[in-house]
């Protein structure tokens, strides 16, 4: 295998440019215009030609393989989150209220510097590697148009991967976890309708805010009703509204949650039985239910044969170790959606470095990251992508 470590390394300052750039002039989720405009430009520089699905601002990179044979996707995603930035650093966002909190940045800036060395080593043999950027990851869009995009185009594509960095995993180490990775998330809305009155006569009323109280506690129990406890899956209400004041009942109220499960067919299981628990605790309290998904992702599920190449491409990266704890995040990610369509893996980047102040959790206003690390991230996906398909 050619020098992949010389070949990062001489990549890397154009990687740190490159994230402090996407830092600086950070964009919401769907909003990515600039970011995608560099992004393109580097690409249009190395001749490896995009292909951007319409009225989206994801798009995709084939880079030619000089074997033939199924490609290697490689996913990055591109947006920012609504959070003011706090930081005494030069390179701080200079948006008011737009913030790469997440590491997103990184992302696109390591793909970049992949895309970099893997067309400078356009004569070792690889099969294709598909760069994918990803637009709006962070409210669950982007992905869609992107899958619909690959399935329509002739590529034979072998294995996903993707990368997050991650702040609580010191750099040097890498997690790469078997099986569910991450949650799958089920988010959902209810609202329910009776018929407003005075406070002082209920009877007259049909009020929705017993019945909307009855259910945020059936609902939360809903897990351990329904599935076994070595499995694990988590409800949580977050937002209850409906009603104005103390002595008025209101004609509507509503409540906004979700699940998170790590098994594909709980899913089902558990908005059938928030859809048959909500119409029973309507029709037993008189109210309507009007019951909406907001949204819904895949548990992001790591296979076996994406997972031992990414612990050979680990493995083969110098200063980079594999991270102990195989515990799974409880947190979703729209990478799901590709590793239910390809076999693949999503791995978590070491990126924490108290030194350097790089010890925030994710989507915290003061969140950094140790720029050391996405060498490694570069490395470790550009040996990915050069390991032959088994
Ligand atoms: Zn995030
Ligand atoms: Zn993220």
């Amino acid at each position: 295998m050619p020098n992949i470590t010389a070949a990062v390394a001489a990549v890397a300052d154009r990687v740190t440019a490159w994230r402090r750039g996407f830092h600086m002039c950070p964009e919401l989720s769907y909003h990515e215009t600039s970011t995608g405009e560099t992004v393109r430009a580097v690409l249009a520089e190395l001749n490896i030609p995009v292909v951007r699905p319409p009225n989206s601002e994801s798009f995709y990179a084939a880079l030619d393989g000089s074997v033939p044979g199924p490609a290697t996707l490689l996913r990055a995603d591109m947006d920012a989150l609504p959070i003011q930035e706090i930081s005494g650093q030069p390179y701080k966002s200079r948006r008011d209220g737009v913030m790469h909190a997440c590491g997103h940045d990184a992302h696109t800036a390591m793909m970049l510097g992949v895309a970099t060395v893997l067309s400078g080593l356009r004569a070792e043999p690889h099969t294709p590697v598909i760069f994918c950027f990803q637009s709006a990851e962070e409210v669950s869009g982007g992905a869609v148009e992107l899958l619909d995009a690959l399935r329509e185009s002739n590529l034979e594509i072998g294995m996903a991967a993707g990368l997050h960095i991650w702040s609580p995993i010191p750099t040097g180490q890498i997690q790469i976890i078997d099986g569910p990775a991450m949650a799958g998330l089920y988010a959902f809305k209810i609202t329910l309708t009776g018929r407003g009155g005075h406070g002082s006569r209920p009877d007259l009323s049909i009020d929705p805010i017993k019945p909307l109280c009855d259910l945020v506690l059936r609902l939360s129990a809903l897990p351990s009703r329904l599935i076994s406890p070595l499995d694990s899956a988590a409800v949580h209400i977050g937002c209850v509204e409906g009603g104005a004041l103390g002595n008025i009942f209101p004609d509507t109220a509503s409540l906004q949650g979700g699940v998170r499960f790590f098994k594909p067919e709980h899913y089902r299981l558990f908005k059938d039985a928030i859809d048959n628990l909500t119409r029973a605790a309507a029709s037993e309290w008189g109210v309507t239910a009007d019951i909406q998904e907001l949204s819904s992702l895949p548990p992001v599920i790591n296979s076996p044969g994406a997972v031992s190449r990414a612990r050979v491409a680990a493995s083969h990266t110098p200063r980079l170790a594999l991270h102990e704890s195989q515990t799974p995040l409880c947190a979703s990610d729209n990478m799901g959606l590709f590793l239910r369509e390809y076999p693949g893996v999503y791995a978590f980047l070491g990126c924490g470095n108290r030194e350097k102040g790089a010890a925030w959790e994710h989507h915290n206003a003061r969140f950094d990251i140790d720029e050391d690390a996405m060498r490694l991230g570069v490395e470790f996906l550009c040996r990915f992508a050069l390991q032959p398909l088994s």
